[in-house]
């Protein structure tokens, strides 16, 4: 199937208030190209330098969405362009955002990255990471970073009643969030492999790779 196809079966299969994040990571912009065509605006990259490669070269409407882990160092040359954050999982990295933001006179909205699932993975903050840093006051504090929700993985398994209940498990702390925090609007989970799983759940940002432009 196209690009094309493989977008519109998708978009059929979501609710419209599902954010639809095409992930494109190691694609061509020929190929980003096809998906914008169809109306995408929301692209997803977990490189920073690639990411700015292709804001360079594509239209600048697009939302640029980093999904992946963020070395501090690296902040400076996404700040002037990136639209979401989605792989926060600390104040260091919090704090360089705002000030790389400033720089440029914007705001950056973030979401703080949850580990949700079983595995061993790296990064993602716990329960008690979270309210420590929301409760933080020098995060409280910041004029140019916006945290406005959640990002989680489920577990890389064919059982389903394991990622369900991670999903419900970051639904249930983006709930407890929002109830604090009007700012919170936005939960990003669900990929190419659990995204309906995820809508059930309560995700309203899927970030889908390869079944838009098939396997890296
Ligand atoms: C690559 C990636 C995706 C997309 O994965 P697919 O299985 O290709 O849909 C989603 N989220 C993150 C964080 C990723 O790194």
């Amino acid at each position: 199937m196209s690009i094309k196809e493989n977008l519109q079966s998708i978009q059929n299969d979501i609710p419209e208030r599902v954010t639809l994040v095409a992930v494109s990571k190691t694609k061509p912009v020929e190929m980003l190209m096809e998906a914008y065509e169809t109306g995408i605006r929301d692209f997803g990259e977990n490189k920073i330098q690639e990411m700015s490669a292709k804001w360079e070269s594509m239209p600048k409407n697009v939302r640029w969405h980093m999904i992946g882990h963020v070395q501090t160092n690296k902040v400076k040359d996404m700040a002037e362009f990136v639209h979401l954050v989605h792989g926060v999982d600390s104040k260091k990295l919090l704090l360089e955002i705002d000030k790389q933001a400033k720089k440029f006179g914007r705001k950056i909205n973030c979401l703080l990255q949850i580990h949700i699932a079983k595995e061993e993975t790296k990064f993602g903050l716990d329960d008690n990471e979270l309210d420590e840093i929301l409760n933080d006051g020098d995060v409280l504090n910041l004029q140019n970073v916006e945290i406005i929700g959640l990002m989680g993985m489920a577990t890389f398994t064919e059982n389903q009643a394991v990622v369900k209940s991670e999903f419900k498990h970051l639904k249930k702390l983006f709930e407890q969030h929002k109830i604090k925090n009007p700012k919170f609007t936005v939960l990003s989970m669900g990929m190419s492999g659990d995204y309906p799983l995820a809508i059930n759940c309560g995700s309203n940002m899927i970030r889908v790779g390869s079944s838009i432009f098939g396997t890296r």
